[in-house]
């Protein structure tokens, strides 16, 4: 999402970084301990206390904290792990890294996030079996499957779920909830901070994300047993009590730095002001683009009680070609990108599983007409202006 083009007058995204950020990392250079040092730790408490979590794990990205989670819950191969197609492709993939079948629920079209109805309806039909579970199931590559186990729900550009009702499913059939809150750091669902709405929940930390670690992301959970099986799996799969030769488990290398956990750690100190940042950006933008025809402006829903603002992802009328505004604004010196591009329509998915277009309505829709346009917490009103004033010029001239 960060790549910058020189030609560009305004990045796609950028990292918010000051001189605090640097003397922290430079300082880190000044010692002998470039992993698992204080900074680590120090980090790892900071984001605890933020989201009032038990335990909070650093771990090398988002996706290998997704992973960690999957490996927690003891999902197996062949289990079923309901999932929505609307989200980057990390939140599908650290299912498939275990040889679980990810079933898809397709999206609400107000969020975007999984259609909490739907997904109810696909957990009472998984459990009863046969002809009725069928219609959930892809048509090829789950012939042999085992129990659904858990849900994998996303908060989709910043904004969780209904969790409510995904936890009503999840008690009513016994499954784990993975939330997948690598957009959300910062939001809250009825007063209940993203991350904590699950029995576990991920943040990633990569260069456009709410806060940055260059590359990193942290798993939370109130749960004993699942964070001291993930501290074994980060760590090579060493249990507490192991020496550094001693492997309990088969584990991975998912360790943070100390540079990288010292940026966080920085960040963390500064989070309400980059939320604020971000959040005015936001505004900025829905203050100029409401009048705008052939546009849907996100929204925030009222069960998001805070949005940690994550992207600032548009829509076009269905009648327009989206991917002819993406090049005309490219064409005018402004970066945008489709978000997100359904996970079941990239190849892999299809060759695996024989999805087709059309299977999941909603996220095709989604994914046909959303642009993301230049998002961040450096952005300025000039910035802001510019960009606005490029797209009405772009959907001037297309419609
Ligand atoms: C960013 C992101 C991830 C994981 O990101 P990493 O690049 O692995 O840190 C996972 N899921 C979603 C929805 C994301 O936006």
């Amino acid at each position: 999402m960060s790549k910058s083009n020189p030609e560009f007058k305004v990045p796609l995204s950028s990292p918010d970084l000051t001189d605090l950020e640097r003397q922290a990392a430079l300082d880190v250079l000044q010692t002998p301990n470039l992993s698992m040092g204080p900074e680590y730790q120090a980090f790892e408490q900071a984001v605890a206390e933020y989201v009032g979590a038990k335990h909070a794990i650093a771990v090398s990205s988002g996706t290998s904290g997704l992973h960690l989670c999957v490996r927690a819950a003891g999902i197996q191969p062949g289990d079923l792990v309901l999932t929505t197609p609307f989200s980057f492709m990390a939140s599908t993939n650290v299912i498939l890294y275990e040889k679980a079948i990810p079933v898809f629920v397709d999206a609400e079209p107000e969020t975007g996030n999984i259609d909490p109805a739907r997904l109810a309806q696909a957990a009472d039909d998984l459990a009863a079996g046969s002809a009725a579970a069928q219609k959930w199931l892809p048509r090829k590559g789950a012939e042999k499957h085992g129990p659904l186990k858990a849900l994998l729900p996303v908060d989709v550009f910043g904004q969780p779920p209904e969790m409510d009702a995904i936890r009503q499913v999840a008690e009513k059939h016994n499954l784990v909830i993975i939330e997948d809150s690598c957009e959300a750091l910062g939001s809250t669902y009825q007063g209940h901070p993203a991350g904590m709405l699950g029995d576990m929940g991920v943040f990633a930390f990569y260069p456009n994300k709410q806060i940055t670690t260059a590359e990193g992301g942290l798993v939370v959970t109130n749960n004993d047993a699942y964070a001291d099986m993930m501290r074994a799996l980060r760590n090579q799969g060493r249990a507490p009590g192991d020496t550094w030769l001693q492997h309990s488990y088969l584990g991975y290398n998912y360790r943070m730095d100390e540079l990288s956990a010292a940026l966080g750690r920085v960040q963390m100190t500064r989070i309400d002001e980059l939320l604020d940042k971000r959040a005015q950006v936001a505004a900025w933008y829905a203050e100029r683009l409401a009048e705008l025809p052939m546009v849907e402006l996100p929204q925030v829903v009222p069960s998001t009680s805070k949005m940690a603002w994550f992207v600032y992802v548009i829509r076009v009328a269905a009648d327009l070609d989206r991917d002819a505004v993406i090049h005309q604004m490219a064409e005018k010196g402004i970066p945008a990108r489709p978000y997100f591009a359904p996970i079941h329509l990239q190849l892999y998915m299809m060759d695996m599983f024989g999805y087709q277009p059309g299977d999941y309505p909603v996220t095709e829709d989604l994914g046909n007409r959303g642009i993301a346009i230049p998002f961040s917490s450096v952005m300025t009103e000039a910035q802001v202006e510019t960009v606005c004033q490029v797209l009405a010029e772009v959907l001037h001239a297309a419609g």
